[in-house]
């Protein structure tokens, strides 16, 4: 019988355990989102984080600032807010308007405040098995494994995408559980028949229904991290869900597997700095 992992539930589960766990630290955890610019969909997602967090009992703050922004001026509100006792972590939205350097803009961020995982130093602190904020999306897929029961240890990984911001940062955090790892991307051969030996896959391509119901093996944790809009406005993942499920051990659906955990985490990676001080 195949196990669909909810990722909603999980994800509220969790923000009900962070909340918990704030109250008791006896600081009130800070994040404050940088959004520049008017793209809809980053309005959106700044939106629910904000509400997020004050859901779990946080302290947010948004600062929207316009498209034309001048880098200087991005750049000290990002100083203002390291210096700001009462902020934990800070998430600058991507993408930024053109005119804007992300890797620089990023850098300038306080480390111990790097809310998204996302700084060179804290990419870093993982790849040697350092303490550090984790991405938040790979973060979030790791925990539905964990919490969903499926085993790791010596199981064949496969991670379909070397993003910085998924493909990488996933694999990492499957070699830190001792899976064996491969990381496959485009230029790959024989994509399907490497599928096909993995116990756990997970799929983060960004393309619709890419990952075919006879590349699972029987049995397998099929994480899908794809968010496709198709033409008549829904959501569909990397993964033919239809043909998957029949097969996998476990799998996630889209909406409601691991997209709801990616804020989840974002919630982890401030209370973390909160704990840190
Ligand atoms: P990127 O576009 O940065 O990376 C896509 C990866 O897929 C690349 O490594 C690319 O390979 C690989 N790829 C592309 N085509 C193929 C192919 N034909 N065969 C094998 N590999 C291929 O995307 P992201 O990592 O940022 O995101 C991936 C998906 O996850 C997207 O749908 C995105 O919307 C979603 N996402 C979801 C989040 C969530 O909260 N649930 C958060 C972040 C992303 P190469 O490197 O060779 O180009």
């Amino acid at each position: 019988m195949t196990v669909v992992i909810d990722g909603k539930q999980t994800a509220k589960e969790i923000r009900a355990e962070l909340r918990e766990e704030a109250q008791k630290l006896g600081v009130v955890p800070g994040l404050c989102v940088i959004l520049v610019g008017d793209d809809p969909a980053s309005a959106i997602y700044v939106r629910n984080k904000a509400r997020a967090c004050k859901d779990a009992g946080f302290y947010s703050s948004t600062i929207k600032l316009p498209a034309e922004t001048a880098r200087e001026e991005l750049l000290a509100c990002i100083r203002e807010q390291n210096a700001d006792p009462q902020i934990h972590g800070i998430l600058v939205q991507l993408p930024l308007p053109k005119h804007l350097d992300e890797q620089e803009i990023l850098a300038a961020i306080d480390p111990a405040k790097d809310a998204d995982g996302f700084l060179p130093v804290s990419a870093g602190k993982l790849l040697l098995g350092q303490k550090a904020p984790v991405a938040c999306t790979p973060q979030g897929c790791l925990e539905l494994l964990k919490r969903s029961g499926v085993p790791m240890e010596g199981a064949h990984a496969v991670v379909v995408g070397r993003s910085n911001i998924v493909g990488k940062p996933m694999a990492l955090l499957l070699l830190r559980e001792n899976c064996t790892v491969t990381v496959c991307h485009s230029r790959t051969k024989n994509l399907p028949e490497i599928c096909r030996t993995a116990d756990i896959l997970v799929a983060a391509i960004g393309k619709p229904r890419f990952i075919k119901g006879d590349w699972i093996k029987p049995g397998a944790a099929v994480i899908d991290v794809g968010i496709n809009r198709l033409e008549d406005g829904s959501i569909t993942g990397d993964v033919d869900y239809e043909a998957a499920s029949q097969v996998a051990g476990w799998i996630t659906p889209v909406p409601g597997g691991v997209g709801p955990m990616t804020i989840a985490m974002l919630l982890k990676n401030t209370l973390e700095a909160a704990k840190r001080g």
